[in-house]
């Protein structure tokens, strides 16, 4: 394809995703246009497809090539040669086989719900592989297998997370590790770890899965667990989608609660609130931990999960315009039927010896699933008024204790609350480092306890770049004052940042690599062993 020509199917592609809107109208005309243009572009990809069985199942229109060259994040377009629309496991075999035997092996990259937010799920010029599509094979969710004497679920690795609660539920079980936001795939988290409020309690998804079915790079097709091919296994959890795409997962039950005591407690002193979390996550009896930051020029109530009355609010108010800055801890416990009566008197036990701001201890009692799903009711709140598909420069990171108050004073204090940007949820909370496999490919600082950082930033295409500075301020900080910390969801521009991620696992991801992946052929948008 010429540059010209590549310059305008950009062009188009973007205009395309960006008018969704109008697509009824525009659609049908545009396709037939493009989609021919697009079929030209074959020369991209130096293969002849003709011997390719599944070829029928790629497709080069602009609503899936508009598609798959977007993502949550809005800031990366990495248009892709092709989509491919699998409806079985044997179709991304072939696919992966056939690109390792070109001369010139093309990209493919596994797209769960495209919520990256660096174009990690894309691939350009390459192939993106739609793995909702495999979900039409599984009519009725039977993609979602319970096995309730082995309490756990085999699970293909493009369901959503929302669907394997309720499909687990039937059945009175739930897994025991969650993210917050449930319309997640399952291979998207354990290609990254899968964290939340559990996770001191359970470790990450990544630490509760038993065994799973891998697509490798080289196109085999292979199970493996801790004892069977545990070399993948490890590789793959955590693994940033480098070592294969995961078509299911066997992931750990347990009992499903029915309801739960969701309290938050509030406190302007920030040592006194590290101290009570780290005390929280060391006790027994608590189900969910976690913390966010309240600043006084935010909503005292992010998108995410309102959770305080008008009431609250005002009082909550008047102590934000005194402190500046109000830290939150959030903390559940579970129960049902059984255990009704004696709840209240647990969270009391629980909130012995806390230090929060007497009188700003708020408790809600809610179901479990509305609990797991809460975040579901603010993306519905935000796409009606058109503030969810917008740029979303994401910062998450992982702090050791040892420099949390450092990164008080000269992150939160000095670049969050100083400079009255961040716009979005700021989540803070600690968790423990032995609850994760060392030899699994995700990666955490070297110490027992380590905070995570979500700056959940949304803005607007003409401020994103804005807030994304800061982002690079806060990491240039840490980098001064020599705070060892890892991202999550992470995203470098150079090999030697992905070096310094990595660590001393960096040798290991590269041999590992070069066992499951020789040809470099998956998840190019990382950006690891593809060219930045
Ligand atoms: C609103 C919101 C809330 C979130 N909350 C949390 C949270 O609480 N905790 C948390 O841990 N994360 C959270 N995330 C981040 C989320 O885990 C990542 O976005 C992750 O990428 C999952 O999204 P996805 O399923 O759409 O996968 P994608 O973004 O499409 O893919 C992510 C990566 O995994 C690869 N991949 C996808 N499917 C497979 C597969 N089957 N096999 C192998 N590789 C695959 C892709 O190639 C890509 O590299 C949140 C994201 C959003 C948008």
């Amino acid at each position: 394809m010429d540059f010209s020509t590549r310059i305008v199917l950009i062009v188009l592609s973007i205009a395309y995703v960006n008018l969704v809107s109008i697509k009824a109208t525009m659609a049908d005309a545009s396709s037939n246009q493009f989609a021919g243009k697009l079929r030209q572009s074959k020369n991209a990809v130096p293969c002849n497809f003709d011997s390719l069985t599944v070829r029928a199942k790629l497709r080069y229109d602009p609503e899936a090539i508009g598609l798959a060259s977007t993502d949550y994040g809005h800031i990366v377009r990495d248009i892709p040669f092709a989509v491919l629309y699998p409806t079985s496991s044997d179709d991304i075999t072939e696919l992966i086989k056939f690109s390792n035997k070109c001369p010139l092996p093309f990209n493919v990259s596994a797209r769960g719900y495209g919520h990256s937010v660096r174009g990690q799920d894309m691939s350009h010029n390459g192939i993106v592989v739609n793995m909702l599509s495999l979900n039409e094979q599984y009519k009725n969710a039977t993609g979602i297998r319970v096995s309730t004497a082995g309490h756990y679920a085999d699970v293909g690795g493009e369901q959503l997370w929302i669907d394997v609660l309720n499909a687990t539920l039937q059945h009175g079980l739930a897994p025991v590790s969650w993210t917050d936001y449930l319309y997640l795939t399952v291979g998207g988290t354990l290609s990254n770890a899968g964290i939340s409020g559990q996770t001191f309690l359970h470790g990450p998804q990544i630490s509760n899965v038993l065994e799973m079915d891998v697509i490798t790079g080289k196109g085999d097709f292979m199970t493996c667990s801790k004892d069977k091919n545990s070399e993948l296994f490890f590789a793959v959890l955590g693994g940033l989608g480098q070592f294969g795409i995961i078509n299911r997962a066997r992931i750990v039950l347990a009992k499903a609660p029915k309801r739960v005591k969701w309290v938050k407690m509030l406190y302007y002193d920030f040592s006194i609130f590290t101290r009570d979390q780290e005390h929280l996550i060391s006790i027994n009896g608590l189900d969910y931990l976690e913390g966010e930051l309240m600043m006084d020029y935010t909503p005292i109530d992010d998108w995410r999960s309102p959770f305080f009355t008008p009431y609250n609010e005002s009082q909550i108010s008047s102590l934000l315009k005194k402190h500046g800055i109000l830290y939150c801890i959030e903390m559940v416990k579970y129960y049902d039927d059984e255990t009704a009566n004696l709840v209240d008197k647990e969270v009391q036990r629980l909130q012995v010896g806390l230090n929060y701001i007497p009188g700003f201890s708020f408790t809600r009692d809610e179901t479990y699933v509305d609990f797991l799903n809460r975040v579901r009711q603010g993306e519905l709140t935000l796409r009606s008024k058109g503030l969810w598909d917008v740029p979303h420069p994401w910062l998450n990171l992982f702090v050791p204790k040892s420099r949390i108050m450092d990164f008080n004073a000269g992150v939160i204090v000095d670049i969050l609350h100083r400079e009255k940007k961040t716009k979005g949820p700021l989540l803070f909370y600690p968790t423990t480092k032995t609850k994760w496999d060392d030899r699994m490919s995700a990666v955490t600082p070297d110490e027992d306890i380590f905070y995570i950082l979500g700056l959940l930033h949304s803005g607007n295409f003409s401020n994103w770049q804005d807030l994304d500075n800061q982002n690079n301020e806060v990491l240039e900080f840490c980098d001064r004052a020599g705070i060892k910390l890892k991202q999550y969801l992470p995203h470098y521009k150079s090999k030697e940042d992905w070096i310094k991620q990595f660590g001393s696992k960096w040798n290991t991801f590269q041999r590992r690599k070069a066992q499951f992946d020789p040809r470099m052929i998956l998840s190019p948008g990382q950006k690891i062993f593809n060219s930045v």
